[in-house]
């Protein structure tokens, strides 16, 4: 079996939605989809979106990465796909993630601070860039799950576990209760 690895950039075709649960429903739907595939194919790699662009990494058996670029390449969602590594492995460098997903973090912006990028272009990425986002990507200590979590996030978006109407129930169940407790102590 011949290992093999591959990247590309491509630029979305979707208009962007609300992130939900930190990430883009669209590339919600892609990531699921990827995954269920490339652990059944064996493949490895990791998906970036920013700025409507993807940049996405695949390593596994050459066969499997072919078929499933052959399959990436007819998708509409994206467009414009520019390949920008395709060569033979010698081993894994993954571990056991069928498609890490790194959504806009503050290691990217760093990434692209330090290397003068204004934007997130990856079609124009060196190859020393490439490598340098793969290594982003696969140091990347993003939950497996789609819930990943958003950096601009602040405390107070923080999830309401109680709604207000529930908020008001409890405080008036509190106060019929302490009510009838005073009432229940004059009567002793
Ligand atoms: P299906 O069962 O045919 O479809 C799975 C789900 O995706 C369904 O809910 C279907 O509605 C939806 N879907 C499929 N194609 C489209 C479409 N064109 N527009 C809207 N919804 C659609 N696939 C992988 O297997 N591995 C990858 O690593 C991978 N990476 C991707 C990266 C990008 C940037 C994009 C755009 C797509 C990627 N895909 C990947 C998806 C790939 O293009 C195919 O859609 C997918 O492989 C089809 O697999 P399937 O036949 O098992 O899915």
């Amino acid at each position: 079996m011949s290992l093999m690895r591959l990247a590309y950039a491509s630029e979305a075709t979707f208009e962007a939605k609300p992130v939900e649960k930190g990430v883009e429903p669209h590339v919600a739907r892609i990531l699921m989809t990827s995954r269920k595939n490339n652990a059944r194919d064996q493949l490895v790699g990791g998906l970036y979106y920013g700025n409507d662009r993807f940049f996405q990494y695949l390593e596994g058996d050459e066969d499997a990465v072919r078929r499933t670029f052959d399959r990436i390449l007819k998708d509409e969602r994206h467009k414009n796909v520019v390949t920008l590594i395709e060569e033979p492995l010698t081993s894994r460098t993954f571990s056991n993630w069928s498609m890490k997903y790194v959504p806009l973090s503050r290691d990217v912006r760093n990434f692209l601070d330090e290397e003068g990028l204004e934007s997130f272009e990856p079609s124009s990425f060196t190859s020393d860039q490439c490598e340098k986002m793969i290594e982003l990507i696969r140091n990347s200590s993003q939950d497996q799950n789609l819930v990943n979590r958003d950096d601009n996030k602040s405390v107070g978006d923080a999830p309401q576990v109680l709604s207000s109407g529930m908020k008001m129930g409890l405080i008036v169940a509190g106060l019929v209760l302490v009510g009838a407790l005073v009432i229940g102590g004059t009567m002793l």
